[in-house]
């Protein structure tokens, strides 16, 4: 089966991993501010904070911005769930804007429309959390623009972009946002097995972050309540989580992260090849915008129209055929809990339409342009059962 997304692990990954298990830490130690002054650097962030996971990563940055009951966060509907859930965990409610149907990320148009709703209903969010599509920027100008006019926070949920760009900054840099999330599961751009980070360009953030993603204990005497009692001593100031990275995990971050540029080089070259490849099919290809320049994380080529039943065959013929291919995302308002919670089928049409006609094909970086011929082949077949 060729995979939609794998890891590509060297022996200098190998190196980096073995040597930390040979040394005196293997959590708490020196890997992981290394592994964040690199994620710095590469992202042009002042302050990075490494956690297990880029779900821990969201929950610690909508806690730091204040995030708590009564208070309400939007996000996209086609995203991982992680990015919704966050706001759960603080005891807040969701509510999503819907997507653009080219690029699949959130729609500005559609924002501001539901903004000037909200207002009117005094149902405004606390915090908006744009997701990066496909290694794709949303389109951050007119998000922040909108945000900022009334007040509202932005996290930037780039789990799938480390290395993209947008307006001539590495994504990462938050010029337009208050704090930008990215993942290192292995299907994303780079890996250290679990984690992510927050990063922000805000001390005050940062220093929260510090506090959150480890039991809300400090060492710090100047954020002690009273004097410290000697040299053991420690002060748990707020609630926090245990949502440690080991250096285990960034050793192996800091280790991928070097190969970084070459890895968004080749997923851009497989991206353009797909283009090139796909240009006279009935099949529509993924919408680009000029000030953005994509991490590809993913391909979602989408059928020429909604229609389930042939969605589910192309699915299943390709499968078939040996190739991975996969589905980003159902949309979250259609989950279960999120059903629950009174959202229902038809609230957000264009992210519906998306989802019965989407397909992710293989794209990563060690996938051949023999592979990468029989993944259109196989789709051509699919297309024309
Ligand atoms: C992968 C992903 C997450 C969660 O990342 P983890 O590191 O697995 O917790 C959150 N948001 C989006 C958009 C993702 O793709």
């Amino acid at each position: 089966m060729i995979p939609y997304g794998r890891q590509n692990i060297d022996k200098d990954d190998i190196d980096a991993v073995v040597e930390v298990l040979r040394s005196d830490f293997l959590t708490q130690g020196p890997a992981i501010p290394a592994f964040e002054e690199a994620v710095a650097k590469k992202v042009d962030a002042r302050y990075v904070s490494a956690v297990n996971s880029a779900t821990s990563a969201l929950h610690i940055s909508v806690a730091a911005l204040g995030l708590g009951p009564g208070d309400i966060l939007w996000t996209s509907p086609v995203t991982f769930v992680a990015s919704a859930n966050c706001a759960r965990y603080c005891g807040a409610d969701v509510d999503f804007v819907d997507i653009d149907p080219d690029t699949f990320n959130m729609c500005p148009k559609a924002l501001e429309q539901k903004l000037i709703e909200a207002e009117k209903s005094g149902s405004l969010p606390k915090i908006i959390v744009p997701v990066h599509m496909c290694g794709q920027s949303p389109d951050m100008r007119q998000i922040s623009k909108l945000a900022r006019s009334y007040g509202i926070k932005i996290v930037e949920d780039a789990s799938h972009a480390i290395g993209a760009s947008y307006d001539a900054a590495p994504v990462g840099s938050s010029q337009y946002s208050d704090i930008t999330v990215f993942s290192f599961h292995p299907v994303k751009i780079v890996t250290s097995g679990e984690g992510g980070v927050a990063v922000t360009n805000d001390p005050e953030i940062a220093s929260r972050f510090e506090l959150l993603r480890s039991h809300g204990i400090t060492r710090n005497s100047d954020l002690m309540t009273g004097a410290s009692d000697g040299p053991w001593y420690y002060q748990q100031i707020e609630l926090g989580w245990n949502y440690r990275i080991t250096d285990i995990q960034a050793a192996l971050g800091r280790s991928q992260l070097t190969r970084l540029e070459r890895f968004v080089e080749r997923r851009n070259a497989l991206a353009t090849e797909y283009d090139q490849l796909l240009k006279n099919s009935e099949i529509v290809l993924p919408g680009r915008d000029p000030l953005a320049r994509s991490s590809f994380h993913l391909y979602v080529v989408r059928l020429p129209k909604a229609d389930p039943k042939r969605h589910r065959s192309v699915f299943e013929s390709l499968r078939a055929s040996g190739i991975g291919v996969n589905l980003h995302y159902i949309p979250v308002h259609l989950q279960p809990y999120y059903q629950r919670l009174g959202f229902a089928s038809g609230d957000f049409p264009v992210a519906e339409d998306y989802y019965h006609r989407a397909i992710s094909i293989p794209l990563y970086p060690d996938l051949t342009e023999k592979q990468q011929d029989h993944v259109v082949k196989s789709l051509e077949v699919a297309l024309a059962l």
